[in-house]
């Protein structure tokens, strides 16, 4: 009999699963990811900042906060027929979702707006598994994105209730759980995950994956990322992340939620072939890839589409078809 889906995990039932040996977990881990996935299947995703820099969030780990002090150069909103060129290049590139992110504290309704419902139209036109991640958005705007054919959208907790005014102050957690309500109002999936490596505890990394893990639904998607120390933000110094924490917050997140597609993010960069490995073997079955070696920002690195071509071949894995059209996640 298959894993049952569950949404009703305790706190207690997810941080033991932290203290587990770590080879029995990823085992476990493996096993469940078998029973919902193609083991061989990785998707390849590309992120496009489509308004760049100067927002009024105060995130401590972000490039584009107005709070900041990071390299980044604020950017106006791109023009709709940019974004399409890059969206045909990244398909050429064997990406089948693309995921355009704005430096917004909220969607407004107003002409920028109407530009990327434009932007989600002649990206879903192409074939592409279409996300964005805006910001905090009504169900009203929800809404208009599905009817323009979005597929997803990203709406990170990116770390426990308890630690997030640590790191956010200028929103709380609710809020984003509200923007995640507002979503499931529509068809549009919810992608929403978190970083680690901010100076959270590991009752900190349970609670985040307990909060996930008792949505009903879960997010048909879960972004691990792991931070990128940007020069500049609160978190420049913060220490490194092991790749056995990486890899067990990957395993814990596909044990809790065996149908989401769970994602290796931000921090990829700094591993190796067979550290990848082992985070594909816990479970992740997505990758960022990118043109320009950047993932939104100049500020966060992230590999290219040629040599995650060749790291997918040396794996044995083959690049995953898109789902957008009817099919589910
Ligand atoms: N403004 C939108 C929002 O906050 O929802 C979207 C853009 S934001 C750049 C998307 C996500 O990228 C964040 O929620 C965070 O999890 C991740 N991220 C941003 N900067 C990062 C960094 N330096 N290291 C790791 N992850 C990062
Ligand atoms: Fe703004 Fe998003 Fe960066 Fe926070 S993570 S500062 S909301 S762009």
């Amino acid at each position: 009999m298959a894993t049952p889906i569950r949404t009703d995990w305790t706190r207690a039932e997810v941080r033991a699963l932290f203290d587990e040996p770590l080879m029995d977990l990823v085992y476990r881990a493996a096993t469940v990811h078998r029973e919902y996935h193609r083991a061989d299947e990785v998707q390849v995703c590309q992120l496009v900042s489509i308004k760049t820099g100067g927002c009024p969030e105060d995130c401590g780990y972000c490039s584009q906060s107005a709070h900041n002090d990071s390299d980044v150069k604020p950017e106006p909103l791109m023009a709709a027929d940019e974004v399409l060129r890059i969206a045909r290049r990244a398909k050429n590139n064997g990406v089948t979702r693309l995921c355009m992110g704005a430096a917004w504290r909220e969607v407004k309704d107003n002409a920028q707006f109407d530009r990327v419902l434009d932007m989600v139209r002649g990206v879903n036109d192409l074939g592409l598994e279409v996300c964005c991640t805006l910001g905090m958005l009504s169900a009203d705007q929800a809404q208009r994105l599905a009817d323009a054919g979005l597929y997803a959208y990203n709406h990170n907790v990116d770390t426990s209730a308890e630690y997030y005014d640590t790191i956010i102050t200028t929103r709380t957690y609710q809020d984003r759980l509200d923007t995640i309500a507002n979503l499931r109002t529509t068809d549009v999936t919810v992608c929403s995950g978190g970083i680690i490596g901010m100076g959270e505890a590991l009752d900190d990394r349970a609670s985040m994956l307990h909060t996930l893990a008792t949505l009903d639904p879960h997010p048909e998607s879960v972004p691990i990322n792991v931070l990128s120390k940007v020069p500049g933000t609160p978190l420049a110094d913060a220490p490194d992340v092991p790749i056995t924490d990486t890899v067990r917050m990957i395993a814990v997140a596909r044990i809790l939620m065996p149908t989401s597609t769970v994602r290796l993010s931000a921090g990829r960069h700094l591993m190796g072939v067979a550290d990848q490995a082992l985070c594909f073997m816990a479970g992740a079955s997505s990758i960022f890839s990118s043109e320009r070696n950047i993932m939104l920002t100049d500020a966060v690195p992230c590999a290219d589409h040629a040599s995650d071509r060749a790291l997918l071949a040396s794996l044995g894995l083959r690049p995953r078809e898109p789902q957008a059209q009817g099919a589910t996640v």
